[in-house]
């Protein structure tokens, strides 16, 4: 079969045939029909200080982002069945720490990453576990399917804390790349009274309108703070939605916030973040949450509900598709900023 894999440190990737992996206990072989490429998998190809530090085992087929025919499945496999039309949770879970033996497994102490700790979906076939194969509704489109796992980052983040603070408020959605574009639709779906996007890229800021946003605010142009007081009688956003990862607009969440407010952040900073903890979290009560992953697999089911009653359209957000043989050119739309979720076809 063909896989893409990186076969040393440093900048690119390799297009190689390989043999198919055989599935083991517990596992199951996956043909795979679509894998989108998430913004870790450019990070991975380009070779980024984060990309250096935590990869080590060479070579390395990735991509992680993937739906499929089951092929095969390895002994002590009840479910999935062959044939069955699945998309992969991508956090290995190991089934026996505290954490998921309190229902908490997306934080897994041992958690491994599909593609990142384990040979990966960008190729003809992918060897998962059994228990991370999760049955795809019919009525969900098999592209829609290969998004399934960065949209339930997605419907995480909204529904973070308990979630329930989503309905009639005004959310926030900080940086509009693929996860915050489905933060919009999932925000609106989910009974959110006004819907925010913040995006210095044009062409995302345009999709952030498709998606449903009602404001759109160009950080470049105007000052992120001020225009969401102007949207909001002066009180600020119940809700706000950190997904760029940058230090200085992290504080602009904060104070963006309604006294009693809730941020999550799951864009991730590469440098230690300065915020005024006084005035715009003690004193307002300010709720902050660390979100990662998706809720096994409670997010699966919300991510099954939106998609598959069609109250989330991701149509706008699925702006290239390639074969996997062109997938340097899909690397290429994806780097370029001009573009959604970029989405590689192996069989065509
Ligand atoms: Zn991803
Ligand atoms: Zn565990």
């Amino acid at each position: 079969m063909r896989a893409l894999r990186k076969v040393e440190a440093g900048p690119g990737a390799r297009l190689e045939d390989v043999p198919i992996p055989s599935p083991g206990p517990g596992e199951v072989l996956i043909q795979v029909e679509a894998v989108s490429i998430c913004g870790s998998d450019l990070h991975i190809y380009d070779w980024n200080p984060w990309a250096a530090g935590r990869i080590h085992e060479f070579p390395l087929t990735f991509g992680h982002e993937v739906a499929g025919r089951v092929a095969a499945v390895g002994p002590e496999v009840h479910h999935p069945e062959i044939g069955a039309f699945v998309a992969a949770e991508t956090h290995l879970f190991c089934g026996h720490c505290r954490m998921c033996r309190t229902g908490r497994a997306h934080i897994c102490e041992n958690l491994r990453i599909l593609g990142v700790d384990v040979d990966g979906a960008f190729a003809d076939y992918v060897v998962i576990p059994a228990v991370n194969a999760w049955q795809v509704d019919p009525r969900i489109p098999t592209e829609s399917a290969s998004i399934m796992e960065p949209f339930g980052n997605a419907v995480h983040s909204v529904f973070s804390g308990d979630g329930s603070d989503i309905e009639l408020a005004t959310v926030v959605v900080l940086g509009c790349g693929p996860i915050g574009l489905f933060a919009l639709g999932v925000a609106r779906a989910a009974g959110a009274r006004q819907v925010i996007a913040a995006e210095p890229n044009e062409f995302r800021l345009d999709l952030a309108k498709k998606m449903g946003a009602d404001v759109l605010i160009d950080p470049t142009k105007d000052d992120p703070v001020a225009a969401v007081r102007a949207a909001t009688d002066g009180r600020g956003a119940e809700v706000v939605l950190e997904m760029s990862g940058v230090s200085k607009v992290i504080d602009q969440g904060t104070r963006m916030l309604d006294h009693g407010g809730r941020l999550s952040l799951l864009g991730l900073p590469v440098e230690p973040v300065t915020l005024d903890l006084t005035d715009q979290v003690i004193f307002k009560e300010a709720r902050i949450f660390g979100v990662t992953g998706r809720e096994l697999f409670r997010t699966w089911e919300q991510t099954t509900t939106l998609l598959a009653t069609g109250l989330v359209d991701v149509a706008p957000v699925l702006t290239h598709r390639f074969p996997l043989e062109r997938w340097e050119e899909g690397f290429e739309a994806l780097a370029s900023g001009r573009s959604g979720k970029v989405i590689l076809l192996p069989r065509g």
